[in-house]
């Protein structure tokens, strides 16, 4: 590594943060398109319908970047994460319609999150594992949001990556790795057919499962249970300001991945602190 003073890798660490975060803007919008696209495929196949399938859309990274609206392509200035939002005022230069305020939010929780990731490990490989985990997390929560969808494209090679890293060991050793993965899905499996046989509803889908899954590989079983209990209050903040301010409905399900990906980001940064500063407040240490 290179010898520069940590608020240096802090610096680039946010400046490589807002690069990536573009990216993320653009796999959370085409990542679900090509789902959909390869689900009507294969029903399309099984079904043995007549005719062609509609074909794959191309290749999430192939396809320049254009205006949703009037499909022009954008410039390379426009181009420039969160500077092109903020000098277009957030509206298409061709056509005047808005862009979404997701893209400069995410580019921008990309480069603060990353910062952080540097500032809490130095320049080192767990700031580098930390990144990717910090990057995927921001993507997952971006579909789950816009699509309630939390694919296996990024779950599985998230708990395999957590997985692995315990051999070395990094985060976790391997047997805490594969116990915090396993209690990780079983858990919230255990809590959806309770809740799906005593309501008959579905309260969360399998892609929660999988990603506490992944969270546990990462962490360890120690941090479930206070990645649950944060998942939850967060959600139950989110959930209930939005129903208060009426701009969500009560019924509507909402999704629980953004939650359960924050908690476990925040425990990554924060755990043994925040189980330390718990312990000392409640008088058991
Ligand atoms: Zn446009």
């Amino acid at each position: 590594m290179p010898d520069l003073p940590l608020p240096a890798w802090i610096a680039l660490a946010a400046v490589f943060g807002l690069v990536v975060g573009s990216f993320l803007n653009v796999v959370i919008l085409r990542l679900p398109e090509r789902m959909a696209a390869a689900w009507r495929q294969e029903a399309h196949d099984v079904l043995e319908l007549e005719g062609d399938a509609s074909p794959l859309p191309p290749g999430i990274v192939r396809e320049p970047s254009h205006c949703p609206q009037c499909k022009h392509p954008l410039s390379a200035a426009d181009n420039i994460p969160l500077l092109g939002w903020l000098l277009l005022r957030g509206r298409c230069r061709y056509c005047k319609a808005r862009i979404s305020i997701q893209y400069p939010l995410v580019e921008l929780l990309s480069a603060v999150l990353s910062a952080v990731v540097v500032w809490k490990f130095g320049p080192s490989w767990p700031a580098l594992a930390g990144l990717l985990l910090t990057w995927t997390l921001i993507a997952l929560a971006g579909i789950d949001f816009r699509t309630q969808l939390l694919p296996d494209q990024l779950t599985l090679p998230l708990l395999w990556m957590g997985l692995l890293l315990a051999l070395l060991p990094m985060f976790v050793d391997a047997p805490a790795a594969i116990i915090g993965a396993a209690i990780g899905y079983l858990s919230l499996w255990s809590v959806y057919w309770l809740f799906k046989l005593l309501t008959g509803k579905e309260g969360m889908g399998h892609g929660d499962f999988k990603l506490l899954a992944a969270l546990g590989a990462w962490m360890g079983p120690v941090s479930l249970l206070p990645m649950i209990l944060i998942s939850s209050l967060i959600g139950a903040l989110v959930g209930g300001s939005l129903i208060a301010l009426r701009r969500h409905q009560s019924q509507v399900p909402m999704p629980f991945g953004p939650f359960i990906a924050a908690a476990g980001w925040v425990w990554f940064i924060a755990g043994p602190e925040l189980l330390h500063g718990y312990m000392h407040v409640t008088g058991m240490q």
